[in-house]
């Protein structure tokens, strides 16, 4: 009788052993998940925006969040909005030496449109400026990735001259230069389409 007794409590020991385990392992899978989203996404802005420095508090305030894409999906939001605000001021660039520039290179062609050598001008900045976003600090791999922007907007008497062309990416040049809302920018932003493609299905 003694013994059924021993067996019984050895297997209830054993089952307590087993569950305990099993819950320990599914809180550990939950962690490690969105763990890992966090840092995939740390990397990533490191990385494609080393510029903008990324504060990750609202890791801690969404933690009690039960709903796995909420809580990424409120991250992601975060991060976007960080990204958003970031403060850059426009600064006027460097002056490049004249025997540096082509031949019939004139600081401010008497112009209302883009100069005949625009494109010169751009790529011009755009090596100048690392071929990375000034802002972001994005890298960019061609010219048709490059937007530019003016320190001193050309309505208000800015020139094509390189020291008023500054090298910007897509976000940033809407976020710098557009003139609708934040949330419409926001939306249509590439960077938040980037970090959605994190949460996984
Ligand atoms: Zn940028």
């Amino acid at each position: 009788m003694q013994i059924l007794l021993y067996v019984f409590l050895f297997l209830v020991v054993i089952a307590l052993i087993f569950f305990t385990v099993k819950l320990l392992n599914v809180f550990e899978k939950k962690n490690t998940k969105f763990d890992f989203f966090i840092k995939n996404i740390e990397i990533y802005m490191k990385r494609v925006h080393p510029n903008i420095g990324i504060n990750y508090s609202i890791v801690e305030l969404v933690k009690n969040e039960k709903n796995e894409k909420i809580k990424e999906t409120l991250v992601i939001q975060d991060i976007v909005s960080q990204f958003y605000n970031f403060n850059f001021t426009k600064k006027t660039q460097k002056t490049i030496p004249k025997e540096k520039l082509w031949a019939t290179y004139i600081d401010n062609p008497l112009s209302s449109s883009y100069p005949n050598d625009w494109l010169q001008r751009k790529e011009f900045a755009y090596v100048r400026d690392n071929k990375s976003c000034k802002r972001c600090g994005q890298n960019l791999e061609s010219l048709n990735e490059v937007y530019t922007s003016f320190v001193r907007p050309v309505k208000e008497g800015g020139g094509y001259n390189f020291e008023n062309i500054l090298t910007l990416c897509a976000d940033c040049s809407k976020i710098m230069d557009s003139n609708l809302e934040k949330s419409s920018i926001i939306s249509s932003l590439k960077l938040y389409d980037n970090l959605l493609k994190f949460i996984e299905d």
